[in-house]
Formats: C-alpha cells, sequence, structure tokens
C-alpha cells in the first residue's frame, strides 16, 4: 500500500472520505498523533489493530466530535460532566461506563468506554467533516516510541496504511491523561498534561485496586529498540551512549539531547518522544536517560522513561 502525505484543507477532506468508507487515516492531536478509524465500525477498527500490531485487548479511545455524543456513547457519571465542560476540549480522556452503541473491540469487550475530544484544530477539523465518533490509538508500532510529527508516523507506518495528515508538531507530546470516572471518586489509570493537582479538585482520587484495569499499561511501552537506563549521567559509561539529559549536556557522550534547557516540564513533555527517537535511530550501545523531577507533568514523564526503560 502507498501511504500519502498530505496537508490543508484538501488533507482534511481526503482523510474524512476514508475515514467515511471505513480506512485508516493518521491525525494529528495535541498531544501525540492518532491512527484513526470510524468508532462505530468494526471492521474499520479491525484495521487499527492489524496496522499497530497491538493486542485486541488492548482498548482503543474513542475521540468525539462534541459533547452530545457523551451521552450518547456513555453514561457520564459523577463529575464526568464538569470535566467534560473544564478540560474539553484537551488531553483528558475519560473512562466511562459505555453504551450498547459502542462496538466491542473497540473497548476490548469490557463495559467501560475511553472518550476524549481534540483541541487540535486539524483533528477537529476531521471530526466535523466526517461528523462520527473517531477511534484514534498513537499511530505507532505496539509497544514503540509515540509519533509526535507526521514523519514519525511515516517512519513507523509506511506502506501499512493509506494516508497521513500533516498538522506539525504536537504541542503537549506525551499521551492523553486517562481518568477513571466512577460516582465518587476518580481513578488516575494513566499520568498526562492534566496533573493530579488539577483533578483532585473536583474529587477524590482514588487508589488501590478497581475493577477497572487500564490494559495498556504494560511495564514496557514507549519503547527505543536502544537499551535505556534512567541513572545519574555525571560518570559516562564506556562505549558509544547517549544521553537524554533534562535541562543541561554532560560531557563525554557521543549523543546528547536536552529536553529543556530552562527546566520547563512542558517543553520537556513536547520533545520527550522526539528526542528518544532521534538517540534510538542514532546507532548507540546504549541510552542514558536523566530523571526529571516528579512533580506536576514530571510524574507523566519519568512514567513514560520507566516504560521505555523497562524490558519485558
Ligand atoms: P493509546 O494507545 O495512547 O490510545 O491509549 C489507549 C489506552 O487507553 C489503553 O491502552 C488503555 O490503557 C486505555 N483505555 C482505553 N479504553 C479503555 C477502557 N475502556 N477501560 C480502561 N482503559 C481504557
Ligand atoms: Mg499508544
Amino acid at each position: 500500500m502507498k501511504t500519502l502525505l498530505v496537508s490543508g484543507p484538501d488533507g482534511v477532506r481526503q482523510a474524512a472520505a476514508l475515514l467515511a468508507a471505513g480506512e485508516l487515516a493518521a491525525l494529528p492531536t495535541e498531544t501525540v498523533y492518532g491512527l484513526g478509524a470510524s468508532a462505530l465500525d468494526p471492521i474499520a477498527c479491525a484495521r487499527i489493530f492489524e496496522a499497530k500490531q497491538r493486542p485486541l485487548s488492548d482498548p482503543l479511545i474513542v475521540h468525539i466530535p462534541d459533547e452530545s455524543w457523551l451521552y450518547r456513547l456513555a453514561d457520564p457519571v459523577g463529575c464526568a460532566l464538569d470535566l467534560a465542560l473544564t478540560f474539553w476540549p484537551g488531553p483528558l480522556t475519560m473512562v466511562l461506563p459505555r453504551s450498547a452503541e459502542v462496538p466491542d473491540i473497540v473497548t476490548s469487550g469490557q463495559d467501560t468506554v475511553a472518550l476524549r475530544r481534540s483541541a487540535h484544530p486539524v483533528f477537529q477539523q476531521v471530526a466535523t467533516a466526517f461528523g462520527q465518533p473517531i477511534a484514534a490509538p498513537s499511530a505507532n508500532r505496539f509497544g514503540r516510541i509515540s509519533p509526535t510529527s507526521a514523519a514519525h508516523v511515516l517512519e513507523e507506518l509506511d506502506g501499512a496504511i493509506p494516508l497521513i495528515l500533516d498538522g506539525g508538531p504536537c504541542s503537549h507530546g506525551i499521551e492523553s491523561t486517562i481518568v477513571a470516572v466512577e460516582e465518587h471518586g476518580l481513578r488516575i489509570l494513566r499520568h498526562g498534561p492534566i496533573t493530579e493537582e488539577q483533578l483532585s479538585a473536583f474529587a477524590p482520587i482514588l487508589s488501590g485496586s478497581s475493577d477497572i484495569a487500564a490494559p495498556g499499561n504494560l511495564k514496557s511501552h514507549y519503547a527505543p529498540r536502544t537499551p535505556l537506563t534512567i541513572a545519574d549521567p555525571s560518570t559516562p559509561p564506556p562505549g558509544r551512549i547517549g544521553l537524554l539529559a533534562f535541562t543541561a549536556p554532560v560531557d563525554g557522550y557521543a549523543e546528547v539531547e536536552c529536553l529543556s534547557p530552562d527546566g520547563d516540564l512542558r517543553e520537556a513533555a513536547s520533545r520527550l518522544f522526539a528526542a528518544m527517537r532521534r538517540l534510538d535511530n542514532a546507532g548507540l550501545d546504549a541510552i542514558i536517560a536523566e530523571p526529571i523531577p516528579e512533580s506536576g507533568l514530571g510524574v507523566a514523564i519519568m512514567e513514560r522513561l520507566r516504560k521505555a526503560a523497562a524490558r519485558e
């Protein structure tokens, strides 16, 4: 299959037409690039799993064109509506009791569905033109680094999908926060741009075991092929080693990526996956990642680094 790289209003029209025909289109969102398919078309959704080589046990996030779909696809229990009014459109995914209209392949047979409304103007144009919910996990092969530009998507899925809609680099650069909304509280299933501090203003943050599992929470994910270790970078190990530094480079490394010279966590998050991908392609023996302070967005960044370092 030839993969077309398109942009602009024509690209938006082509992407919406492919979705309507039950085909795939890679689309920009404010977090990472998504691999979109019509969420109400089970065959189209199956193509996502096929192209990504994603296990069917890992459910898909559904992007809705407007809030009316919140009621159509789910039961907005607890503070779900308040969260939608506050953080949508934006990088928050809510896991809610599902309606019968959601195909089983989308939820991996679970009785919950994950919903989000993207703030990316190009994604919104496609969603409006298509007029239906779009299932869209990150547009990478399963377990690999999430793509934050159209070129990354091409690197991952060239020949496996018909079209990539280029909307420029993603502004957040890490995946959405996923929160399971329950009657009396919230469970954070994946840390992301909307922080625990922000969510705790709406309902108590629950911890401990829950019926709602986040099957995508494998220990190893977002992984480069080059072994990555989180460590104090001050003494470079022997060999051709790359450094993923937070603020400042250290001498003695073959390749260095600094996430944010000013120590700005937002900038660091937005550059994380592109920096990992560049180091991964630099023919290194290993990558050392400097630990990031774990407050605010730093929690989400460290969660990604630990998964990139895990080897199973
Ligand atoms: P992504 O691959 O970034 O689109 O993330 C999808 C992740 O969202 C999955 O791997 C799950 O962890 C989570 N998710 C999606 N749907 C559900 C659901 N119905 N219940 C719980 N978690 C979900
Ligand atoms: Mg993903």
